[in-house]
């Protein structure tokens, strides 16, 4: 997680949090580290692991694997079952910047695509600052992302909630917002679209005819207690992943 908020980060989160603060949280590093070739496949390492174990129950939300329309709509399923059992806590919310809509029940590991073919589907600076609007209005005070999430990504959601925090990210100082930097484009219909209007409202394109929009999971159906599923300290034999390979092949043909 960033801090954020200058001297105020010294706060504790919980503190943060009820004083009605906007907290902007960001958990998306691990596969720009992997992507980087910074860390390998595996048990994620210590720096991974959320900062604050003391929150507890306090903070209530999800985090990866679901991209930003499927996370907020489970928040908002948390939401109503908080309110139902009268309890209070705050909600947060740290989607991919990928969108998944056919992901299925686990999430983005399922998709075929998954880790190294994933760019096609990440999101828009424009998708996250919707994201970050619909999180606000939803309750959700911890706003962030995972993975997928670059940096542009969490300047989004600072400058959408400027307002609420009182401050603009100190980033947004490389950029105008809404594209606004680009009326001094030297192509006139570039300079057309220095405008929140043309970005907000732009339906994008994939650019990519010959592919699919949409994927099949692969959906396994392993679940804990299988033996595939047991990490080993060792290496993946040759003969291990020869059987995988085998098991891919007819999954896929199904
Ligand atoms: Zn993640």
């Amino acid at each position: 997680m960033a801090p954020v908020g200058g001297k105020k980060a010294k706060r504790g989160i919980l503190e943060r949090l009820n004083s009605g603060e906007v907290v902007i949280g960001d958990g998306g590093f691990v596969f720009a580290l992997e992507k980087r070739g910074y860390v390998k496949a595996g048990p994620w390492t210590p720096e991974a692991a959320v900062e604050h174990p003391e929150a507890g129950a306090s903070i209530v939300g999800v985090n990866c694997h679901f991209d930003p329309t499927i996370s907020l709509q489970t928040v908002k399923l948390m939401k109503e079952g908080l309110e139902a059992a009268r309890l209070k806590a705050h909600l947060m919310s740290q989607p991919l910047a990928y969108h998944t809509p056919d992901c299925n029940k686990q999430g983005f590991i399922d998709l075929p695509e998954f880790p190294f073919g994933l760019e096609p589907r990440v999101t828009t600076r424009w998708d996250i600052q919707k994201y970050a609007r619909e999180a606000y209005n939803l309750g959700v005070r911890y706003i962030g992302g995972c993975c997928g999430f670059e940096p542009y990504h969490i300047r989004a959601i600072a400058e959408e909630l400027a307002p609420e925090r009182g401050f603009l990210p100190p980033a947004s100082e490389k950029h105008g917002s809404w594209g606004s930097g680009l009326d001094m484009h030297t192509k006139p219909w570039i300079r057309a679209r220095a405008r929140k209007e043309y970005w907000e409202n732009l339906r994008i394109a994939s650019g990519r005819p010959y592919n699919p929009s949409l994927s099949k999971p692969d959906a396994w159906g392993m679940t804990k207690g299988t033996s595939e599923l047991m990490q080993q300290k060792e290496a993946t034999t040759e003969q291990q992943l020869r059987e995988l390979f085998e098991k891919q092949k007819f999954k896929s043909a199904q």
